[in-house]
C-alpha cells in the first residue's frame, strides 16, 4: 500500500521506519527544515491536505489534534476519504481517525501489531463484530453504503444475519448468525440482489473492437443483459488502447489490461454487444491477466543540478521501471532504486535506444528515456518520434515528453538576459546535416540580427567547423559584440565567461560549452549581459 507516513521531527523517524518496514511501498514524508527522509514537504497542513485530496492513506506521527485541525477544511468532501491515522511519535498509541469505509481500522490493527500496542478502535459495529461489514477486503465492493449503514445498525439492535455466497473474511467475525435470519449478507456479482450486497470483483470483460466510441455503452449493456453488477467488474482487457477504452476504464474505475488474444475460455464466456464477459467464482487478480499499457516518457534533466530538474521530470523518474540513456545522463538521473533497471548506451545510438525503449514499453513497462537539458532540443524526443514513425504498433504505448531547462536557457540566466529579444538556436554539428546548411543558416541569422545560441560547438572529429562558423558570424557583427560562454553550467566546475566576438576562438570552447553570440543591441551592464526588449 502506498502509505504516506508523515513526520514533523527526527524524534518520530524511528517509529516511522518501523511502520515503513511493514509496508515496503510506503514513503516517509518529513518536514524539510527539520529532518530528512524519503519525501520533503514545506508545510504540514498544506501537505496533509494534498495527500488527502489525492486519496493517499495517511499515517501522521503527531497528535490527533494537529491532524484534525489540518484536515478540518477538507472533511466536507467524503467522496474519496482515504484512511487517516494519528500515531504517537514514540509508537505508544495508534488512533484511527478517518476512512472507516476505506479500511482505517484494518490498518490500525496492522500498525498496532507492528508497534505492539492495542489500536484505539471506536467504531461500534467493528467493536461488536470484530470486523467492519461495510469495508470488505480488496477484491470485493460494497454495493450501497447508505443501505449498509442501516443494515449494521439493525444488527447492533439485535437482528440476526445469515450469509449467502463465499465471504471467507467473515468466517472468524463475531456475527449474530442464524440459519433463518431475515437479514442476509449476499456475496454475488448479480445486480439487483437483496440484502447487504457485496460484489466480488470476479468479472473480466474482453472488448473485441475497441475502436468505436461506444465502449462504455456496450459494456454497460452487456452487463445489464446478464444482470451483472458493474461493481463486480475486475478489469477490462483489449488488444490495444483507444480513447474510448481509457474513458470506459475510468468510468467503471477498473484497470485496463492488454493481451493479443481473449484471455479466457471462450466457450464459457457470456457474449453481448461485442463484449465477452467471463465470470469467476472468486475475485480475479487482474494484474495476472495480459499486461498494463506501457508508458514511454522522454524527460529532460536540465543542465545538471538537481534544483534545475522539473518536479514533473523527477516524478517520471520516481515512477520508472526502466531508465534508458547515454551513460552520463543515466548517472545524472540517479541514484536509481534497486527495483529500477538502468540501460546505458553510447551517445550515438539514439535511434536504437528509442526502439529499445518502445519495445520495453510494449511489454507493459514504465519506461523513461533521459536527455540532458530539454529532450526536444537536439536530443532524444525527436529520435523517439522517428522510431514511432517506423512502427505504427508502437502507437499503443502511452507516450509523453516532459520538458527541461535547455543549456541555452540555463547559460543565458547565469549571464543575465542575452536571449531577452529574438534569438535562434543552432547546432554546429554536421554529423546529421551538411555543413553548407549550417553556414547558410548562420548567414541568414546574422542578416536578421538574431542572437545566436550555438549547441555542439566543437568536437575532436570536427576540428575546423567552429572557426568557419565564427567567420560567418563576423560578416554580420561587430568585433565588440558580447559573447557568452557557459561551460558545464549547473554541473561541478561550472564556468561562465563573457568575452567579445573579436576574442572568440576555437581554443575557448569544447563540446561541453554553450556559445551565445549577441545581436547588434546586446549590451553589458556591470557583470551582466542583456538584449533589450526594444529595438532602435
Ligand atoms: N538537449 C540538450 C542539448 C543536447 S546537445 C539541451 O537542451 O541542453 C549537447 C550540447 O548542449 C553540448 O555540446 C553543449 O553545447 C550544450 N550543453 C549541454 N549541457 C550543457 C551544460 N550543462 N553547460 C553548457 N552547455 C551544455
Amino acid at each position: 500500500m502506498k502509505l504516506a507516513i508523515v513526520i514533523l521531527g527526527s524524534a518520530a523517524l524511528d517509529t516511522a521506519r518501523r511502520i515503513q518496514a511493514r509496508y515496503p511501498e510506503a514513503l516517509v514524508h518529513a518536514l524539510a527544515s527539520r529532518v530528512q527522509a524519503d519525501i520533503a514537504y514545506e508545510e504540514f497542513g498544506a501537505h496533509v491536505r494534498e495527500l488527502y485530496a489525492t486519496g493517499t492513506p495517511i499515517v501522521a506521527l503527531c497528535s490527533a489534534g494537529i491532524v484534525i485541525r489540518a484536515l478540518a477544511v477538507s472533511l466536507a468532501d467524503k467522496s474519496a476519504e482515504p484512511p487517516v491515522l494519528a500515531v504517537a511519535q514514540d509508537g505508544s498509541a495508534v488512533v484511527p481517525l478517518l476512512g472507516g469505509m476505506s479500511g482505517v481500522n484494518v490498518l490500525a490493527r496492522e500498525i498496532g501489531e507492528t508497534l505492539d500496542v492495542a489500536p484505539a478502535i471506536t467504531t461500534s459495529g467493528e467493536l461488536r463484530f470484530g470486523t467492519c461489514l461495510l469495508a470488505p477486503p480488496q477484491g470485493y465492493a460494497l454495493a450501497d453504503i447508505e443501505h449498509g449503514k442501516r443494515f449494521v445498525s439493525d444488527l447492533l439492535s439485535g437482528e440476526s444475519v445469515r450469509i449467502e455466497g463465499h465471504a471467507p473474511w467473515l468466517d472468524h467475525a463475531d456475527l449474530p448468525r442464524s440459519e433463518d435470519a431475515d437479514r442476509v449478507v449476499r456475496v454475488t456479482p448479480r445486480a439487483n440482489a437483496e440484502g447487504l450486497v457485496i460484489h466480488p470483483r470476479c468479472i473480466v470483460a474482453w472488448i473485441e473492437d475497441a475502436s468505436s466510441s461506444d465502449v462504455i455503452e456496450r459494456l454497460r449493456d452487456a452487463l445489464r443483459s446478464f444482470e451483472l453488477a458493474p461493481l463486480a467488474l475486475a478489469g477490462i482487457v483489449a488488444r490495444a488502447s483507444t480513447e474510448s477504452l481509457e474513458t470506459a476504464a475510468r468510468v467503471f474505475n477498473v484497470p485496463l489490461r492488454f493481451a493479443h488474444n481473449i484471455p479466457f475460455d471462450t466457450t464459457q464466456a457470456l457474449n453481448a454487444h461485442g463484449v465477452a464477459l467471463h465470470v469467476s467464482d472468486a475475485p480475479v487478480d487482474i494484474e495476472t491477466i495480459g499486461h498494463a499499457r506501457g508508458t514511454l516518457t522522454v524527460i529532460g534533466l536540465g543542465p545538471g543540478s538537481a534544483e534545475l530538474m522539473t518536479p514533473a521530470a523527477k516524478a517520471a523518474l520516481a515512477d520508472a521501471q526502466d531508465v534508458l540513456g547515454y551513460e552520463t545522463y543515466v548517472r545524472m538521473a540517479g541514484p536509481l532504486r534497486a527495483d529500477q533497471r538502468a540501460h546505458m548506451t553510447d551517445n550515438r545510438e539514439e535511434l536504437q535506444r528509442a526502439r529499445h525503449a518502445f519495445e520495453l514499453a510494449s511489454e507493459g513497462r514504465r519506461v523513461v528515456v533521459v536527455s540532458s537539458g530539454d529532450p526536444g532540443v537536439f536530443a532524444m524526443a525527436a529520435a523517439v518520434l522517428e522510431a514511432l514513425e517506423s512502427n505504427p504498433e508502437w502507437h499503443a504505448v502511452k507516450l509523453a515528453v516532459v520538458p527541461g531547462v535547455s543549456a541555452s536557457l540555463a547559460t543565458a540566466a547565469r549571464a543575465g538576459a542575452p536571449l531577452g529579444h529574438d534569438f535562434c538556436v543552432l547546432s554546429l554539428s554536421d554529423n546529421l546535416k551538411p555543413w553548407d546548411v549550417i553556414e547558410k543558416r548562420i548567414a541568414l541569422a546574422g542578416q536578421s540580427d538574431l542572437v545566436m545560441a550555438f549547441y555542439n560547438p566543437l568536437s575532436k572529429a570536427r576540428p575546423w567547423q567552429f572557426d568557419r562558423a565564427i567567420e560567418a558570424v563576423r560578416q554580420h557583427r561587430d568585433a565588440n559584440t558580447p559573447v557568452v560562454l557557459g561551460r558545464d553550467i549547473g554541473r561541478p566546475g561550472e564556468t561562465l565567461r563573457i568575452i567579445t566576438l573579436g576574442e572568440l576562438s576555437s581554443e575557448l570552447v569544447d563540446m561541453r560549452t554553450m556559445v551565445i553570440v549577441g545581436s547588434s543591441t546586446t549590451r553589458r551592464v556591470g557583470e551582466w549581459v542583456y538584449t533589450p526588449r526594444w529595438y532602435e
